[in-house]
């Protein structure tokens, strides 16, 4: 259990849940820039990106889904440890969120959308080793992680070439294989069909629920903006609207908040 603000025991475990989150809230203090100094504005408020959410995520391949600026990363990066919330409870695998711990990392994958994460100028594998290496690993077993995921994820025939020539659908599959590399319980995908083709969306999609949850049995949580995109795949949705969780259940179950959130979005 993570105690941000002090509070010990504020979640019951009541069922198989891979994550569980109370009272989240994360603010942002926007900075202001030189037109903001100009116009008489020295300060702005805070920009409140998680607003006290709670909810459990169950088994399987979960849909995190709401328009831009929901607040979809900021819960994905608190999960993954990478950001603290200043306040509430989280834990996954029934672990407190650390993402100082290698082992955790290794326990939690995470796979940002773009190819912005990774070095251009190195080769899929030469990333990966790196990668691994935060993980805690060897320099042999980073390597050996490395082929291993880049097999799975279909990069096979491209990794020793460097990653600036590869396409957007290749970038997104490294950034799956490198979710991947500790071999996660749990994978947190943001957005990860962000500039794909339809064909290679549906191919990814695919990849994901055959290899990933059904075959290794690995829980998946999807943010997307998409609503359509979670409609078949998964198993239930998380709808984020302005910082808030705003409904949970099937797709049926969230359908008409959905169609709400979107339409008052435009
Ligand atoms: P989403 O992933 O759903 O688009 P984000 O989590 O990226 O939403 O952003 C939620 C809100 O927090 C937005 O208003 C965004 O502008 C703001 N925000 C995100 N990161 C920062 C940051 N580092 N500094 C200031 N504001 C941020």
């Amino acid at each position: 259990m993570s105690e941000i603000d002090g509070t010990p025991n504020a979640i019951t475990d009541t069922s198989g849940a891979f994550v569980r989150a109370k009272a989240l809230t994360k603010r942002y203090r926007p900075s202001t820039t030189w037109g903001h100094w100009l116009s008489g504005v020295f300060s702005l408020p805070d920009i409140v990106a998680l607003d006290s959410v709670s909810f459990e995520i169950q088994p399987g391949l979960v849909g995190l889904v709401g328009p831009n600026g929901a607040g979809k990363t900021t819960l994905m990066r608190a999960i993954a440890g990478l950001i603290t919330p200043d306040t509430g409870q989280l834990e996954v695998l029934g672990m407190p969120v650390d993402g100082s711990q290698a082992a955790f990392r290794r326990r939690v994958g995470y796979a940002v959308s773009g190819d912005r994460s990774h070095f251009w100028r190195l080769s899929a594998v030469e990333n990966l080793a790196f990668f691994g290496a935060l993980h805690g690993l060897s320099r042999a077993k980073s390597l050996e992680a490395a082929h291993a995921v880049l097999t799975l994820v279909g990069l096979e025939n491209v990794k020793h070439r460097a990653v600036r020539e590869y396409s957007t659908g290749m970038s997104q599959r490294l950034s799956v294989a490198r979710g991947l590399l500790g071999e996660p319980e749990c994978l947190l995908l943001d957005e990860p069909t962000r500039g794909l083709d339809p064909g290679n969306a549906e191919r990814l999609r695919q990849f994901v629920l055959d290899e990933l949850v059904a075959a290794r049995g690995i829980h998946v949580l999807w943010a997307t903006h998409d609503p359509q995109e979670m409609k078949s795949l998964c198993t239930s949705l998380i709808v984020l609207n302005r910082g808030r969780v705003v409904a949970d259940g099937s797709y049926n179950h969230v359908q008409s908040k959905l169609e709400q959130v979107f339409e008052c979005n435009d």
